[in-house]
């Protein structure tokens, strides 16, 4: 049986030593808890088109006109057949997007 030193995380030494893998139980459940971190940032996509459409239009609300808009609102709802798409999309705030039923 060897142990070595553990590897630990970039930003973390760690002086503990390790049994047959690489990092000790702590710096493994670390390290893949940071990975999954990463993951959901990069996840779904939709946050990051509202977030566009709010930028480029300035967060004007484009149901009731007033700045500050917090999200995305289908031109054509989904359940008439629109899309996802930019040209689809404009800023809204939450409460007058979900007024608009
Ligand atoms: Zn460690
Ligand atoms: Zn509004």
């Amino acid at each position: 049986m060897t142990l070595r030193p553990c590897l630990g995380l970039p930003d973390q030494p760690c002086t503990m030593l390790a049994r047959d893998a690489s990092r000790c139980a702590s710096c493994e459940a670390l390290r893949q808890r940071q990975r999954g971190t990463v993951t959901q940032r990069f996840g779904t996509g939709w946050t990051e088109m509202s977030q566009r459409v709010i930028a480029e239009e300035c967060g004007i609300c484009w149901l009731c006109g007033s700045p500050g808009a917090d999200t995305a609102d289908h031109i054509i709802r989904r359940r008439d057949g629109g899309t996802s798409a930019r040209d689809n999309l404009r800023a809204a705030h939450r409460a007058c997007n979900s007024a608009r039923g």
